[in-house]
């Protein structure tokens, strides 16, 4: 089992204005095996967490740590991030030209796990991933995300997770612009990859339905750069019934 633990981060960012603090205080552990919801209001922190566990240059720590299995995360490269198992959507490039999808895979696949994969076995792998993500296997061919449209994009995503095989996925949005259909899918992907991986999951969400699909274990609120209530699954039914009006009028 391992631990990716988050320990009263703080994390600023510099405006034209100057420094201002996003995140103020997060605190959060997640263990392999476990989904962890962070839902919230737009603008309360939920994609600055997600960048900073990705290592994105414009988001500083100020204070505060991000260990996995008790190694410093932050002191990690966005590579060493990865070898060390971590998922982070947004590490990889939005447009490669010239790079087919199987050659993107199988370079990144070979960089995460420090050897080349068995050709025969990666490519029944990646068939039968792509075929249980439903896409359409001419995409194999074609370059890294040239002409892909928000779903096929998304499905790719989950695809890397599932032929990555990390210890833990954080999902920024991945619901959000996908109909039903592919909403479906995409989620049957990330439980697939617990299942099978016993991957931890940061499912970053501003709404409910996906939930659905993927059912959390424990729900965080966050509102203002900090976790304002933590709760089970119940938590997002209130939610979704309530919405977040109650985390807003703290001085009406
Ligand atoms: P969420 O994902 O919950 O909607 P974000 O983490 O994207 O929230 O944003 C939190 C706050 O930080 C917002 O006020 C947003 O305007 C600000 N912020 C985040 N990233 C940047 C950035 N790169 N430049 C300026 N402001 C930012
Ligand atoms: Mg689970
Ligand atoms: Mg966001």
């Amino acid at each position: 089992m391992s631990t990716l633990e988050i320990k009263d981060l703080h994390v600023s960012i510099e405006t034209e204005q100057g420094t201002k603090e996003i995140l103020k205080g997060v605190s959060l552990t997640i263990k392999t095996g476990e989904t962890h919801a962070i839902m919230g209001p737009n603008g309360s922190g939920k994609s600055t967490l997600a960048s900073t566990i990705a290592g994105h240059p414009r988001y500083t720590v100020t204070s505060g740590s991000i260990s996995l299995d008790g190694e410093d995360v932050l002191e990690m490269s966005v590579d060493e991030r990865a070898r060390a198992g971590l998922f982070l959507a947004m590490q990889y490039p939005v447009e490669v030209p010239g790079v087919t999808m199987t050659n993107f895979l199988r370079t990144a696949k070979t960089a995460i796990a420090g050897e080349a994969p068995k050709l025969r076995t990666w490519t029944k792998d990646v068939k039968t991933a792509m075929a249980a993500l439903k896409i359409d296997p001419e995409f194999a061919a074609r370059n890294v995300n040239e002409g892909f449209s928000g779903g096929e994009k998304k499905r790719v995503e989950i695809l890397q997770l599932e032929l990555f095989k990390p210890k833990f996925a954080v999902l920024d949005e991945t619901d959000s612009g996908l109909d039903v259909d592919a909403l479906k899918v995409v989620s049957e992907g990330v439980n697939r990859a617990q299942a099978e991986n016993e991957m931890g999951t940061l499912l970053i969400t501003h709404y409910t339905r996906i939930l659905r699909y993927i059912k959390p274990d424990f729900v965080h609120v966050f509102v203002d750069g900090k976790i304002a209530e933590q709760g089970g699954p119940e938590l997002a039914d209130r939610l979704e019934e309530e919405g977040y009006d109650r985390f807003l009028n703290v001085s009406a």
